[in-house]
């Protein structure tokens, strides 16, 4: 009987994304808060003999070798020189390419899932490493919660956790590339913005503070290039939402409600008018981890 462990593989919204300047090694240089939020994607994960497989019900999602799954089984069993192998079987409940972090996402889960699958003894920093190398939001999916992102997301910092049982996730039903939202934007000088002191003070002062201080720099230049998530933007502020703002590269949006109610009544009308939507509370890491392995 082949070994298996089922994880959790849950979705990230960003609360503000500031894009400070493009580096000299092509990568923009980023502050950002990360949330994990209830939406996750489930992964099954069982030992072969040798062969990495990837399996996914969503037929969008590639299951060769530029799968996100796929590349953290070969990078973990390269590090460790073992010769073990893993299928992954991925349902997907988030949706592809939204800035919703779901390749990052199952990259990590594989990690965390096939060290333990694997019996290896791993070296956390050695982990992170293989993280941040599958790409920039993988290393925050190893910690979850709510955390600061440096660097080109990569390096990371849990911070205080937000608290947020209302939010409500929307998506036009069309993926933006993450390189083409970095493309539109405007020429950036903001080297002087760098410290992350006020992001802290954000995450410190919590949701209520949020609707003042958040920002996404991509998303003036996207919205602009997309009316119609500036349209999904607008009904969720005229349905009732107190905040709401494009997550990561999009084109997901989320809005901030202040009660259950409310925020469904938003989920039925924009279900109604077609749109992708779901309800989803911020996650905070101590449910992250407790949460993972079900
Ligand atoms: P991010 O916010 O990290 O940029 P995203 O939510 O915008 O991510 P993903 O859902 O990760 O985007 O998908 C980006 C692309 O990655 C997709 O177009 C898809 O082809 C590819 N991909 C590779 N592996 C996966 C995976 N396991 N799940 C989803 N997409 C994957």
């Amino acid at each position: 009987m082949p070994f298996s462990v089922q994880i959790r593989s849950y979705a990230k919204i960003n609360w503000t994304l500031d894009v400070l300047f493009k580096r000299d090694d092509g990568y923009h240089e980023l502050r950002t808060i990360y949330q994990t939020v209830s939406l996750h994607d489930q992964l099954l994960i069982t030992e072969t003999s040798g062969a990495i497989e990837v399996v996914c019900d969503d037929p969008r999602v590639p299951t060769d070798e530029t799968n996100l799954a796929f590349k953290a089984t070969q990078s973990l069993r390269e590090a460790k020189g073992t010769s073990k192998g893993a299928r992954i079987e991925i349902q997907k409940h988030l949706p592809v390419a939204a800035g919703l972090g779901g390749g990052s996402s199952n990259a990590a889960a594989t990690l965390l899932a096939l060290v333990k699958l694997w019996k290896l003894q791993l070296d956390e920093r050695e982990l992170f490493r293989i993280a941040a190398s599958l790409g920039s939001d993988v290393p925050f999916f190893l910690i979850g919660g709510t955390a600061i992102g440096v660097g080109r997301g990569e390096e990371v910092y849990p911070i205080e956790q937000m608290q947020c049982e209302n939010l409500l996730l929307v998506n036009p039903g069309f993926a933006v590339s993450t390189r083409d939202a970095y493309e539109k934007l405007p020429r950036l000088t903001r080297r002087e913005s760098a410290s992350i002191i006020p992001l802290s003070l954000l995450a410190a002062k919590g949701i209520s503070e949020l609707p003042l201080a958040a920002r996404n720099d991509l998303e003036a230049p996207v919205l602009a290039a997309y009316p119609e998530i500036a349209e999904v933007k607008r009904r969720l502020l005229s349905q009732g939402a107190r905040h709401a703002l494009m997550s990561g590269s999009g084109a997901t949006v989320f809005g901030v409600f202040d009660n259950l109610h409310a925020a469904e009544r938003c989920e039925t009308e924009l279900r109604e008018a077609g749109y992708w939507a779901e309800r989803v509370r911020a996650v905070d890491r101590h449910e992250y981890h407790a949460t993972l392995f079900q």
